[in-house]
């Protein structure tokens, strides 16, 4: 395929053209750079079970996924875990005899490296109790935190290492058995590992001024949910109950729009039975708010695949991008921002489209869009369905720091994604987000005057 998209065969067969020919070539490629790192959802699930699983096996004292995956980078390249044992030898061989272990790459007495099933790498490292904190700090990262981290230590006279700090004038070494006391002992506030990434974190914990970053028990309703009226799995009430169970306070139905026929979108009609069915609904319950919502088709040109009239109705708008991927960088711009210059339109869902390891995000000038969501009080999603993960943490991070609010969504298509919620608090958190700086984490009146105020 990729010769035949290349030499122009592909280009040539009826009803193809270069476009598409170009568009299949770049897809290819961004799916064959999934061997180099796996996304974060593939490998958290099956480190957090490693994890568990260690957690209980006799004269185990700690245990920890490090790395990046601590971090929760949206993609990692092999999984960190760090322990403290009274009996290395037998936690090592319940280690390597876990299953999906198709490949015992080494194994000594306190360290062992497997491959699984899925082609990912996993380290366990079992140190000394008394170092434990220190060993878990470095194994973290990152290794440009780490870097700035040593940089500052020498400035205050002492050396850090991965055994503990030494004060360079008397030569004594400290041993940190838990983390937090590596980092108050060098006189920083603790940096939560999201953060660690070796750009302005050590300053600002020097200055103790890191923010307090968004919990995931701050977040009180979901923005961004389908049904199968749409091209979600269950229906309306299945959805709700699964929020109400998860304790939400409120949870707004976003079914798309009818577009380019795709995805099984609401009509006109169909959107306005809806409305009327959530209405009905909404008295059944006092426990939890239902909104009427839309996810709209951000059409090429920049209009919205409904009538502004309908959107007006409706408590939640998100206008998103689904077709026409493949549009310059300032057509994709004033696309985007005349979304937001429609005052009906409230959110703008995963911005940039990109799918983890199988879709680059579209091109698009990210600074003058969060310039505008700024000056129209649009909010941007951060996209929390785990291959989307969509803004990215550098954008998060921009966005914040020019006023942008922003919402975390599950983007659910079933009642188990709703506990996708983590995997986008832990970019809010990438980016430094507060509670306050997420508009999904307001009590309902506070969110729904934000909405008004649109
Ligand atoms: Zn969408
Ligand atoms: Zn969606």
């Amino acid at each position: 395929m990729e010769e035949a998209a290349e030499d122009g065969r592909l280009a040539s067969l009826p009803r193809m053209g270069q476009k598409t020919a170009e568009n299949i070539l770049k897809n290819l490629s961004a799916d064959y750079r999934k061997d180099v790192r796996m996304p974060l959802w593939r490998a958290l699930p099956v480190a957090e079970e490693r994890v568990e699983a260690l957690r209980v096996q006799p004269g185990i004292r700690n245990v920890t996924v490090a790395g990046s995956l601590r971090r929760f980078r949206d993609t990692v390249g092999d999984v960190d875990i760090i322990g403290t044992a009274d009996d290395t030898e037998a936690v090592i061989k319940a280690f390597t005899g876990l299953p999906y272990v198709t490949e015992i790459i080494s194994a000594g007495p306190q360290r062992a490296s497997v491959r699984l099933q899925n082609n990912l790498q996993v380290d366990l490292l079992l140190v000394a109790h008394e170092s434990y904190g220190s060993l878990l700090q470095h194994f973290t990262g990152s290794q440009s935190h780490n870097v700035a981290l040593r940089e500052y230590a020498v400035k205050k006279g002492m050396s850090l290492s991965e055994y503990g700090i030494t004060d360079v004038k008397t030569g004594k070494t400290r041993h940190f058995a838990d983390e937090k006391s590596v980092y108050s002992h060098l006189g920083l506030q603790y940096i939560p590992p999201e953060i660690r990434e070796g750009g302005v974190e050590v300053e600002a914990a020097e200055r103790q001024q890191l923010p307090p970053l968004v919990e995931l028990s701050d977040i009180r309703g979901d923005l961004h949910d389908h049904t199968n009226w749409s091209d979600g799995n269950s229906s309306l009430e299945t959805m709700i109950e699964a929020a109400r169970a998860r304790g939400l306070e409120y949870i707004a139905i976003t079914d798309h729009s009818a577009g380019r026929g795709i995805a099984n979108g609401l009509s006109i009609a169909r959107l306005s039975e809806q409305i009327a069915v959530i209405k009905d609904l909404s008295d059944k319950y006092n426990d939890i708010r239902i909104l009427t919502g839309s996810e709209v088709d951000i059409r090429s040109d920049g209009s919205m695949d409904f009538p502004d009239h309908l959107l007006a109705e409706l408590d939640v708008v998100i206008g998103s991008i689904h077709s026409a991927m493949g549009q310059d960088k300032d057509t994709m711009t004033r696309r985007i921002i005349s979304a937001m210059e429609n005052p009906n339109v409230d959110i703008i869902g995963h911005l940039t489209t990109r799918l983890i390891g199988s879709r680059d995000p579209v091109a698009l000038d990210e600074e003058a869009i969060f310039r505008s969501a700024a000056a129209t009080k649009t909010a941007l999603e951060i996209n929390a369905a785990p291959k989307r993960l969509d803004l990215k943490d550098y954008h998060i991070y921009r966005a914040r720091e020019l006023g942008v609010m922003l919402v975390i969504s599950t983007d659910s298509h079933m009642p188990e994604h709703l506990d996708y919620m983590r995997y986008g608090v832990s970019q809010a958190r990438r980016g430094w987000c507060e509670s306050r700086d997420i508009l999904n984490t307001r009590p309902l009146p506070e969110l729904l005057t934000f909405l008004k105020g649109r």
